[in-house]
């Protein structure tokens, strides 16, 4: 018992250290006390301990989801991001690139502006910012002066949680991206909480420690993907359902996006 206890307090001193930072406190009824760390089912599986982590989210978290190109933030993440900012929070969506290398029958040289606009709207639709960190998409470049020029981007968002691809997806801008953002979650001293996340047909292998429940806002999310109009969404958005599906199977909901949290990062407070 003791143990738990430990355990617990351990739990709760981490959390607050995650949220406890220089920006002001927002009224608690801004927020919803689901703001529970690690996943609700993990959590309440082991723990009672649920009002003080509402507590320490009585403020808004500033997230970034970062992503290969306009459109996987929103494949991966759409549900999460929905959750999060209905309660508040700030989120960024931070593309490596603007998906100049295609879309769909536009000459390439319209891409970019395309892409762009696709992205924009998906944001405002999940009440987000877009970042672009205007790399080209396809050539992604990993080099001392990316890594410097990437976590500064980051370091300027002063983020709690940041989301990424998984460094074993297919696409390389994927992996580029993890990889940058990885640099500057340690140049920060692993200041933020680390997660990645999985898109269809890309993430192989993964195995989430951490879900979320969007099966109340899957209208929300659907209509964020199909943002990307040129990415003929119709040929990827069912494969995502169909991740989600089998995650809320195991989650215990009828659609959840998985996470899998670095190991060596903190718990961050998920929606
Ligand atoms: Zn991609």
């Amino acid at each position: 018992m003791w143990l738990r206890r430990k355990w617990l307090l351990e739990i709760s001193k981490s959390l607050y250290a995650a949220t406890a930072r220089k920006r002001p406190l927002q009224s608690p009824q801004t927020f919803y006390n689901r703001s529970v760390s690690i996943s609700r089912r993990r959590f309440f599986t082991h723990a009672t301990a649920v009002p003080l982590v509402a507590a320490a989210a009585a403020r808004p978290l500033r997230i970034v989801v970062t992503g290969g190109h306009p459109g996987d933030p929103e494949c991966g993440c759409a549900g999460t991001i929905t959750r999060y900012t209905d309660l508040g929070h700030q989120v960024a969506l931070l593309y490596l690139n603007r998906g100049e290398g295609f879309c769909g029958g536009a000459s390439l040289s319209q891409c970019g502006a395309i892409r762009t606009a696709e992205a924009r709207k998906a944001c405002d639709l999940l009440k987000a910012r877009a970042i672009f960190a205007d790399q080209y998409d396809g050539r992604a470049i990993i080099d001392a002066a990316r890594y410097e020029t990437f976590a500064g981007l980051l370091s300027a968002e002063d983020p709690d949680i940041v989301f990424t691809h998984w460094p074993l997806d297919s696409h390389r801008d994927h992996r580029a991206i993890s990889m940058l953002a990885l640099d500057a979650w340690l140049k920060a001293g692993k200041a933020f909480a680390l997660y990645y996340y999985e898109v269809a047909e890309d993430t192989t292998p993964f195995s989430p420690t951490d879900y979320v429940d969007i099966s109340t806002v899957e209208s929300r999310r659907r209509a964020a993907c199909y943002a990307h109009t040129s990415q003929q969404p119709d040929k990827w958005y069912p494969k995502q359902v169909e991740i989600t599906r089998s995650r809320g199977i195991k989650a215990g909901f009828p659609q959840a996006e998985a996470f899998l949290r670095h190991p060596e990062s903190k718990p961050a407070l998920l929606p």
